[in-house]
């Protein structure tokens, strides 16, 4: 209830929800009867959580901030959603995004512009702005958001609330949006890193309905996390820290700096070893990341032709009856990556541009290889900035693309990563939240749930 009334008070001022579902309090009331029956419950029962608007709902229009989307609804609910409500969750509204993902402030969904609670002024980043937003105001208490190049981290970052991007393959993504295949995955944000575990254990493991999804086993995280409650057994020490060199130079700002660097030594007082590490690759990911995310969304977003998906604009001719759909449905951003994507897949280029970036990700998964060997989990900022004006980069879409510098090699590697609020720069009323991303192996969350959880 007292989400509830939170939610729909704040939201005149952050417009992070598209959609707020209409059965929210029958549902809790529902789960309060249990309750008092003393049935069992699930690990989420009667919790509220948001549910980014790319991940498909039946009982709610599901846009992917896409005009083209416009009241659209699925025939079934995504994987994730259906583990949600089968853990007692409640689905409590859709949340903003950038365009079928394609941003980094929000800024680019179709319908609304959402604000960083911090401070209105601001953007809560993107493409996952509105559950970012939506957890960091109190008007749910998890959500889940999308990470192809950095979606959950940065907004995280933004909003100072913890969010996860987990390995590739380790939840299901029947039912999301498909954006940059090779890159996609769903993530979680909560205000705690507790919360977190809950959540991406409700989510994970192997689904039949996505064949990208890893049949590996997936471990109590949360569970795990009780027992580091003890923390006079020192559970970090020995750890092996790596801070990443590329990722505190030139180009970040000052304050974004300082608070890695006071982390990184919290870290140390924690127990930790910290070195530096370069990953001399590290600059090439935003590049190869652009070509390929852009080439894949090109693939992706050929289904919405007005005709098996989204709105119609009639035409007395088949082709035109695509153009005009098309051309009315999609924002400038989507227009613009499936140009760039088209022209790099196109014969002549490909080798110049897609080969190309496909053997700089290879390069980068080395990089990585090679500093895992020496390191237990990486760490570096989510951003190198904090939140900024709304406006201020919606004419300038390389001030923009640049801002996912920190995240998209993750993506490219395939590997896991949680931001965590790691101190503020000066901005704002109160500060800006700045937030720490940590980096570990494939399939080794729960190191970085553990360490987040000391950290806390
Ligand atoms: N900002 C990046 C892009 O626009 C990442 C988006 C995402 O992770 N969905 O592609």
């Amino acid at each position: 209830g007292e989400y509830r009334d939170r939610l729909h008070k704040v939201e005149p001022q952050l417009h992070s929800f598209l959609h707020v579902s209409e059965t929210a309090m029958q549902e809790a009331e529902a789960v309060d009867q249990m309750v008092a029956a003393g049935r069992e419950l699930g690990p989420l029962a009667g919790v509220f959580v948001g549910v980014k608007d790319n991940i498909c709902t039946v009982d709610m229009p599901s846009t992917g901030g896409s005009e083209i989307l416009k009241d659209y609804r699925p025939a079934y609910d995504a994987t994730v959603v259906t583990r949600l409500r089968d853990a007692g969750a409640i689905v409590v509204g859709k949340t903003n995004l950038d365009e079928f993902g394609m941003g980094g402030s929000t800024e680019g969904s179709g319908f609304q512009v959402t604000a960083n609670p911090w401070d209105l002024s601001r953007v809560p980043g993107g493409s996952s702005g509105g559950s970012a937003a939506a957890v960091s105001a109190r008007q749910c208490v998890v959500s889940l958001g999308s990470d192809t190049g950095g979606s959950v981290r940065q907004p995280a970052s933004f909003c100072g609330v913890v969010g996860m991007k987990p390995t590739y393959g380790r939840v299901s993504r029947f039912g999301l949006m498909a954006y940059a295949s090779s890159l996609d995955a769903i993530g979680c944000f909560g205000s705690s890193i507790s919360d977190v575990a809950i959540l991406l254990n409700v989510i994970s493991g192997h689904d039949k309905f996505d064949s990208t999804s890893s049949k590996r086993d997936v471990p109590n995280f949360a569970e795990e996390l009780v027992s580091l409650s003890n923390i006079e057994a020192k559970p970090l020490k020995g750890l092996r820290v790596g801070l990443i060199r590329e990722t505190i130079g030139a180009g970040v700002d000052a304050g974004v700096v300082s608070a890695i660097h006071a982390a990184g030594s919290h870290l140390e007082h924690l127990g930790c070893v910290l070195n530096e590490v370069s990953l001399p690759s590290y600059s090439l990911g935003l590049p190869a990341y652009y070509i390929l995310a852009s080439s894949e969304a090109s693939s992706n977003l050929s289904r919405y032709d007005g005709i098996r998906f989204g709105n119609q604009v009639g035409s007395e001719e088949l082709s035109s009856l695509y153009g005009n759909s098309r051309a009315n449905g999609f924002g400038d951003e989507v227009k613009m990556r499936i140009l760039m994507g088209t022209y790099a897949l196109s014969a002549g280029y490909y080798d110049a541009y897609y080969k190309r970036a496909q053997q700089v990700r290879t390069l980068i998964q080395k990089c990585f290889k090679d500093a895992m060997n020496e390191n237990d989990i990486l760490i570096s900022p989510a951003a190198p900035t904090a939140a900024y004006k709304i406006g201020e980069k919606t004419d300038d879409p390389l001030a923009m693309y640049a801002g996912d510098i920190m995240t998209v090699n993750v993506n490219l590697a395939g590997l896991p990563a949680l931001v965590v609020p790691c101190g503020f720069v000066e901005g704002g009323q109160v500060g800006l939240p700045v937030g720490l991303q940590m980096i570990a192996s494939a399939f080794r969350e729960d190191i970085l749930l553990k360490v987040g959880h000391i950290f806390e």
